[in-house]
């Protein structure tokens, strides 16, 4: 195997990362992850795309015990024909006792994968059925703070639980997801020269409600910015994440390590 870089300090958790999506890319996803926890990383949550690959993704993280496990349906199938044989398949999928959280679904403008009406079928159901299940629900925002406010909204007006995944919005929004009960993830884009704003916003969030996560394969962080992006580069965002916050990264790992724990119930 071609040598990984590793950016670990022991603890470390990654709240957010594709392993299939490595896999695909070409990268050996159960040795990576394997040679990441022999590393130090303390725990990484196997986020789903689809519901296609669930049995192996599932297979996978019962053999790695520090891999958990998350299902669902992100806005990127939100164009596919036959969205209710893909919730049906979710749904059975949530009865699964290795799934610990739904994820993920949301909502994109950027790329508008799909109808803005179309996403928010997919969406809506998910968030009803995280609440159903009393699941932590994982969601991807792009460029749709006003939508995903809006879905919240209807779908539980009072709190909520779960992460509002590689946080990329200002300070305002991050407060209105606080007050509704989210965690919030920050990722390697954290570290890219112009996000000023972001940084903003990683400084207001409460010690007891942050995460970091690489969104791996995507994503890689500013020295690595444009390659394929691994756990093991997960150091880079902590290093910023403590340094904009004022803290010391242990302090930071031990943070995180309750949270995410907490969140998930582990
Ligand atoms: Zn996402
Ligand atoms: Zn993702």
């Amino acid at each position: 195997m071609v040598e990984i870089e590793l950016q670990l300090a022991p603890g470390m958790i990654d709240s957010h990362v594709h392993l299939s999506e490595i896999q695909r890319k070409g990268g050996d996803a159960r040795a990576l992850i394997t040679a990441c926890f022999e590393a130090g990383l303390n725990s990484a949550l196997d986020i789903g795309i689809s519901t296609a690959d669930f049995e192996h993704r599932r297979e996978r993280a019962r053999q790695l015990p520090q891999v958990q496990l998350a299902t669902g349906l992100h806005p990127a199938v939100s164009a596919q024909a036959e969205l209710d044989l893909l919730l049906d398949a979710l749904k059975r999928q949530l009865h699964d006792p290795e799934v610990v959280a739904l994820g993920e679904t949301g909502l994109d403008r950027f790329r508008m994968y799909a109808p803005m009406e179309r996403q928010r079928y997919l969406f809506d159901r998910q968030l009803r059925w995280a609440g159903d299940h009393d699941l932590p629900v994982v969601i991807h925002n792009r460029d749709a703070d006003a939508d995903i406010l809006a879905a919240l909204e209807e779908a539980s007006p009072a709190r909520s639980r779960g992460i509002m995944h590689c946080f990329s919005s200002g300070r305002r929004f991050a407060e209105e997801v606080l007050a509704r009960g989210f965690h919030v993830s920050f990722a390697g884009n954290l570290t890219y020269k112009k996000a000023d704003e972001l940084r903003d916003a990683a400084r207001v969030v409460p010690g007891d409600r942050l995460l970091v996560e690489t969104d791996a394969p995507y994503l890689a962080p500013q020295p690595r910015r444009g390659r394929t992006n691994h756990p093991g580069l997960i150091g880079y965002t902590y290093a910023a994440l403590a340094e904009l916050r004022g803290v010391p990264q242990q302090y930071l790992i031990e943070q995180v390590q309750e949270n995410y724990r907490a969140l998930l119930r582990l």
